[in-house]
């Protein structure tokens, strides 16, 4: 294989054809993003982007569930460009989802074929992680620029369930000429 020049290192791993993964046994994963070659698409500048579900696509942190809601659809919609999601995040209550604060709730997320990627709605704590650990997707899975992703969730607790579910990943901004300083 032909090792990468500097022009072309993938720009997320910086060609180390590995990420940083706590959840790997070896503590690294191949990079979704070059998908492990190191060398990068000299067309795009990965940057990286969080994407968090609201009702709507509004602005906003969290969104609240009442207590036993069903079948409540929160939604984003991404920028011009690409996104690439390589890590599933949730919060119920301000703690990670593990944490005896935290209320249980399920979720489906749905694509943008409207392919569900689950037969029933699937619990929350299976679905996703925190900062210092999320939930992994080995392969990035991708929403199109300008696409609408969303989720359909339901509260399982008994109380109101204020909840944060994001996607982390790349936005696959175009490689463009160089800014010219302005000389502010
Ligand atoms: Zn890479």
């Amino acid at each position: 294989m032909p090792r990468a020049n500097k022009q072309q290192k993938c720009s997320v791993c910086q060609g180390a054809k590995v990420l940083p993964n706590p959840n790997a046994p070896s503590g690294y994963a191949q990079c979704p993003i070059c998908g492990g070659t190191g060398i990068a698409d000299p067309n795009v500048d990965p940057k990286p982007r969080f994407y968090n579900f609201t009702p709507g696509g509004a602005q906003g942190t969290t969104f609240a569930l009442a207590a036993n809601a069903v079948n409540i659809q929160e939604q984003f919609t991404v920028g011009d460009y690409d996104f690439w999601a390589i890590y599933i995040l949730a919060t119920s209550n301000g703690v990670p989802l593990s944490n005896a604060a935290a209320g249980l709730f399920s979720v489906t997320i749905i694509d943008q074929s409207t392919r569900n990627w689950s037969d029933n709605p699937i619990l929350s704590v299976l679905t996703a992680g925190y900062g210092e650990r999320p939930f992994p997707l080995p392969a990035p899975f991708k929403v199109p620029g300008q696409g609408i992703q969303k989720a359909v969730f339901n509260e399982l607790s008994g109380s109101t369930n204020t909840i944060q579910f994001a996607l982390f990943g790349y936005e696959m901004l175009p490689v463009t000429a160089p800014v010219p300083n302005p000389g502010v």
